[in-house]
């Protein structure tokens, strides 16, 4: 064997290697964040306890309300969209999900983030410093329960 054909041997397996690891990757990248069963978080200690709603609509109605908050390529079955100033949490599932998708944006609901992220965690932090100027209500009303002027 030459050099030349050693190379393009080698060349030829490195070529494939590189052909399955984006393959792989595509993969990963595809699965959808909300839908795979990733472990969350603990809630932040003081986040606040939502009203949480149920909304069980078809896969048009699921992707108006769900699509701003996923990727393009994700395929999304179900998202919670909480509301601090309304003290609500809305989760919006396509039907025939199982449960487990339901349990996912319930535990989203509670201030549960992914593992991999702090989505939750920072926009409850950011309420609470937009109204951290707030006096104490006699009543011992937590500032998520205020609404906003
Ligand atoms: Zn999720």
């Amino acid at each position: 064997m030459t050099k030349w054909e050693a190379f393009k041997k080698d060349f030829k397996l490195w070529l494939r290697f590189m052909f399955y690891l984006f393959a792989l990757l595509l993969i990963i990248t595809l699965l959808p964040g909300c839908v795979t069963q990733i472990d969350h978080k603990s809630p932040p200690i003081d986040f606040p306890q939502l009203k949480i709603t149920i909304q069980v609509v078809d896969q048009v109605e699921m992707r108006n309300q769900c699509s701003k908050y996923s990727s393009a390529w994700e395929w999304t079955l179900a998202c919670a969209i909480w509301n601090f100033d309304l003290n609500t949490c809305n989760i919006w599932i396509i039907r025939n999900e199982d449960d487990s998708i339901l349990h996912h944006e319930l535990l989203h609901c509670k201030g549960h983030d992914h593992f991999n992220d702090d989505t939750l965690e920072k926009a409850w932090n950011l309420y609470k410093e937009k109204y951290k100027w707030r006096p104490r209500s006699p009543l011992g009303m937590r500032f998520n329960e205020h609404t906003p002027c």
